[in-house]
């Protein structure tokens, strides 16, 4: 936001992803003289940092994954990309894209890249069949709804005990399963259980959460994790086997957004995600070119 004029910012490309995808893709949008910006979570960094050697990305041969992936921020910083250290949860189509971070920033974009990475997380069961009906990822989007309800929360992060506290200012019995070791700093009303859900119970809605020996009626669920599905962040987006379906222009099936690296499928390789970060910024380049002035 503008503090003097009081407009928001609208953003060419708003980029979901700081790895070598994200970064091409950004870089790219920044030599034909658009605005990018990345929004990155700082808690899941790239994949590439963990590479030890990389053998096989031409002109490097044996660089680290640290290194190599300092080389490419800093390049990308060297271009005028911007970065935020945020976590997506929404991304709303309209005129232009509305994109809303874990901490209820909004970010405006023309275009959208989603260079993500592969999501790891391991589902609980009953998850993927109540989402949206009793169960979210994000409290302090979605709390509101519970007031004076009960609510559990499994948190894989520290990160979550703040919506946790928050859900404890309205609900009436919250329960909180960290998954994570170490302290737990959350309001004393809360009930903080050391056992990991077998599953999330309901038909229609979220019924109760399940331990080994025996059940937790509930209200709703929050599932806080440090990466949210990919799916879940835009209504409609199209995936093949865990992959977001794009097709030879890194175009998802939502006009606008594109897609690059591994969130794409296999290789799970730099060059590939490099490539196809090029790609989605030429042709969200185009888009732009086409899209009657918001
Ligand atoms: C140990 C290891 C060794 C490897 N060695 C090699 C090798 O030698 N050669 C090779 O070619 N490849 C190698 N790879 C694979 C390579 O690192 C990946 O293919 C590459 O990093 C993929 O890039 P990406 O940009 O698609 O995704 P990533 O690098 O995974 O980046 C994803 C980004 O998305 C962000 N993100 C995800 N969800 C959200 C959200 N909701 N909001 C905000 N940000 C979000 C993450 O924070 C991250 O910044 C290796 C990988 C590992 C783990």
């Amino acid at each position: 936001m503008n503090e003097q004029t009081g407009v928001q910012q609208t953003w060419d490309m708003v980029i979901v992803g700081a790895g070598p995808a994200g970064l091409a893709a950004a870089l790219n949008g920044r030599i034909r003289e658009k605005s990018a910006l990345i929004l990155a979570a700082g808690l899941t960094p790239p994949r590439l940092q963990k590479a030890p050697h990389v053998k096989n990305y031409p002109g490097f041969n044996g660089i680290t994954g640290e290194d190599l992936y300092e080389r490419f921020y800093r390049h990308a910083q060297e271009m005028g990309v911007e970065f935020r250290d945020e976590r997506v949860e929404n991304i709303y189509p309209g005129v232009n894209f509305t994109v809303v971070t874990r901490g209820n920033q909004i970010y405006l974009g023309r275009t959208v890249i989603l260079a993500t990475g592969i999501q790891q997380a391991r589902q609980l069961e009953g998850e993927q069949e109540l989402v949206g009906r009793g169960l979210g990822y994000c409290a302090t989007c979605d709390g509101p709804l519970y007031r004076d309800k009960d609510v559990a929360v499994v948190g894989e992060t520290p990160e979550a005990e703040e919506e946790v506290n928050f859900l404890a200012s309205i609900g009436r019995n919250i329960y909180y399963f960290p998954l994570y070791k170490g302290m737990v700093k959350v309001d004393r009303k809360v009930d903080v259980r050391r056992e990991r859900p077998q599953a999330i119970l309901g038909d229609d809605r979220v019924r109760a959460v399940a331990l080994p020996d025996r059940e937790i009626p509930v209200d709703g669920v929050f599932i806080i994790r440090t990466v949210a599905p990919v799916e879940r962040l835009i209504t409609g987006l199209h995936q093949e086997q865990g992959a977001i379906t794009v097709d030879r222009t890194m175009a998802t099936n939502i006009p606008c957004v594109f897609a690059a690296g591994d969130c794409t499928g296999k290789p799970y390789q730099i060059g590939k995600a490099v490539g196809e970060g090029l790609t989605a910024a030429q042709s969200a380049i185009h888009c732009l070119d086409n899209k009657p002035d918001a």
